[in-house]
């Protein structure tokens, strides 16, 4: 079967954002966001430019007002709704068909993710009460890296922590490694799902993974998204006394450091400025000293990120920048491949820089491994997964 539809919904705690897309199509038919969701400015947007007032809608209300708006995009029935959803934890390793059992599994998990999954959750309700005829599918950011040896995701900690308390490295942003890495192997002619590659997804969020033959083997994130590289708010890797040293200093209590580490640091901590990478290209062109320093540190900790992971690879094939940062700051891969000659990586200035903005392409210069600028694509990824599943699963699962 061919040009099936996918609906790929995203719940968030305040939000809820959806997209059609068509089976091996790039690009939605149509998206839409209903934001600050449960207040009375509740609203939505969508792309074929309509918005609208939604005051006081809940996260199903949002639903019913959106999805007659998806209909009119429709030439044949959907073929599944494919949710997003956070965490996972140990006991999703792909997608799951959802039912009782799959709901009660990703509620066991909300200990692991307590904003995310709960938000994600009321999505799929809202998704499997409109649309209960339609195979609903959920598709985690941490499924990709349960890959990973024990000795990439066991922390040195008690054995009882992880045993009984599920406290190890889990990894996210999964979907965008896993359809980065998938189309290095098709813009190298090692083929789909072939290679041994480094990513960086650099978003609001970001992380790296190193990635051999369609396998997570390690990736910089862990228990929670906040471990791991510098991010626009997040501060990623600090010591891990910083907690009882800021309790005993200046008597900080838990909300006030978890405040601190994910919302006051990273890019916007350092510069003092701004959590937004364009805005800080800007001010360091423009001489701002701190926008100057978060840029640094930021690629500085990346390639460190990187350099680390390569040890989980049998030899780097190549190394691929994705994410809004990754796919259009030249700057942010130029300052990032300086510190990286000790893999042999070499950046080619000139296609760096000349690389249109959002488009695939090489910028490695010859003799060194694939430096590769690849537009992640999560929904499409969602969307696949969705449908792969469809076409295992028996038909009386699916009908
Ligand atoms: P999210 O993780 O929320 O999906 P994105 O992947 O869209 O975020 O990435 C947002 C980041 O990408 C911001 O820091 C933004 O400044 C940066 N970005 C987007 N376009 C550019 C650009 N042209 N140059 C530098 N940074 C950019």
């Amino acid at each position: 079967m061919t040009n099936r539809l996918v609906l790929v919904i995203n719940g968030g705690s305040s939000s809820i954002k959806m997209a059609l897309r068509r089976e091996d199509t790039p690009g939605a038919l149509f998206d839409a966001i209903a934001e600050r969701l449960n207040t009375s400015q509740a609203c939505y947007t969508t792309s074929d430019g309509e918005r609208g007032e939604l005051a006081n809608a809940t996260h199903l209300d949002a639903l019913n007002a959106l999805l007659p708006m998806v209909e009119r995009h429709l030439d044949r029935p959907l073929s599944a709704v494919g949710h997003r959803v956070v965490h996972g934890g140990e006991r999703f390793t792909s997608a799951q068909l959802l039912n009782d059992d799959i709901i009660a599994g990703i509620e066991a998990n909300v200990p692991l993710a307590p904003l995310h999954n709960p938000a994600n959750l009321t999505g799929i309700r809202a998704a499997m009460q409109l649309l209960p005829q339609t195979p609903q599918v959920a598709v985690f950011d941490t499924a990709f890296h349960q890959t990973m040896p024990p000795h990439a995701f066991r922390y040195a900690l008690p054995d009882e922590l992880y045993a009984v308390h599920g406290v190890r490295r889990y990894g996210f942003h999964g979907t965008s490694h896993k359809y980065v890495s998938d189309q290095a192997g098709l813009l190298t002619s090692l083929g789909k799902g072939n290679g041994a590659w480094l990513t960086a997804h650099l978003g609001n969020g970001c992380s790296s993974c190193a990635v051999l033959d369609g396998r997570s083997m390690d990736t910089s994130m862990g228990l929670t998204p906040l471990e791991g590289l510098v991010m626009g708010t997040r501060s990623g890797d600090v010591d891990p006394n910083l907690h009882a040293h800021l309790a005993r200093t200046l008597g900080w209590d838990l909300n006030r450091i978890e405040r601190l580490l994910n919302r006051e640091s990273g890019l916007l901590g350092l510069s003092g400025l701004s959590n937004d990478m364009r805005e800080l290209e800007q001010a360091r062109a423009d001489g701002h000293s701190g926008a100057q320093l978060a840029i640094e540190v930021f690629c500085y900790r990346l390639a460190r990120s990187l350099a680390g992971l390569s040890v989980a690879l049998p030899r780097i094939d190549g190394l691929i920048f994705t994410g809004g940062i990754g796919e259009n700051s030249a700057l942010t891969r130029a300052l990032t491949l300086k510190h990286l000659a000790v893999l042999g990586l070499r950046i080619d200035p000139d296609n760096n820089s000349a690389l249109p903005r959002g488009q695939a392409g090489r910028i490695e210069a010859k003799g060194s491994p694939a430096i590769l600028v690849i537009p992640t694509d999560e929904e499409r990824q969602i969307a696949e997964e969705s449908l792969d599943l469809l076409d295992t699963q028996p038909r009386s699962q699916t009908a």
